[in-house]
């Protein structure tokens, strides 16, 4: 866990942080804040498929709760923004909701995020794909039978993000009733769903289970 100093505006360089105190007295305070909670879900993420995901920053900027930077790989999270998380748990649209798992909005965001993260440094988008097929097969949905359709069916263009953006909330998205309404939005949403679902439901549903499975087979592989 890194110092945050927005949080805990104490000096690291003073006495009480170097007698050793502050430091364990910090880390227990930050995990009872939404910084926690989120640390939490990303640690689930780690713990499930064996990687490690970096620690996210906290920022105040107006936008999402929490967000991958593409450019970056930077989480950044903004506890100010909760009531985003709130309105997509009471629509039904997040894993939590779908699954029926306890309330902490923010230990599904940050286990969300990770897998982000653990997509776009440990899978190539061909082992994406192909972990999104085995999931639309398991789920008895339909299969296109080359990558360029499977984009095109399954989102992964910024369009097609933004004109299925009624369909996660309407719940009539593609994916609907396999998988977190919110994975309809598209191919990285899906597959960022279906591994938060396979990391915090204790009984993932046939779409989530298959693409988890293959992904922590991928994973598997390229440890041995
Ligand atoms: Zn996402």
């Amino acid at each position: 866990m890194t110092w945050d100093p927005r949080l805990h505006p104490r000096d690291p360089h003073s006495g009480e942080f170097s007698r050793g105190t502050g430091w364990v007295r910090a880390l227990s305070d930050q995990m009872a804040t939404p910084v926690g909670s989120f640390r939490r879900g990303q640690q689930h993420v780690e713990r499930t498929f064996g990687v490690s995901i970096p620690e996210a920053e906290v920022t105040s900027a107006p936008g999402p709760a929490a967000q991958m930077e593409h450019r970056s790989g930077k989480i950044l999270i903004n506890p100010g923004e909760v009531g985003r998380l709130e309105r997509f748990r009471s629509l039904g649209i997040s894993v939590g909701s779908a699954v029926g798992l306890p309330h902490d909005v923010w230990e599904e965001a940050g286990a969300h995020e990770a897998t982000h993260l653990l997509a776009r440094d440990h899978l190539t988008d061909e082992q994406q794909v192909e972990a999104l097929r085995a999931g639309a097969r398991a789920a008895g949905l339909p299969v296109p039978d080359d990558n360029e359709r499977m984009f095109l069916s399954y989102g992964w263009s910024t369009q097609i993000e933004q004109e299925s953006q009624m369909d996660y909330e309407r719940g009539t998205g593609v994916l609907s009733g396999a998988l977190s309404n919110y994975g309809s939005f598209g191919n990285h949403e899906a597959l960022a769903e279906a591994l938060t679902e396979y990391t915090l439901s204790p009984r993932p549903r046939p779409f989530a289970k298959a693409v988890g499975d293959h992904v922590l087979n991928v994973l598997r592989e390229v440890r041995t």
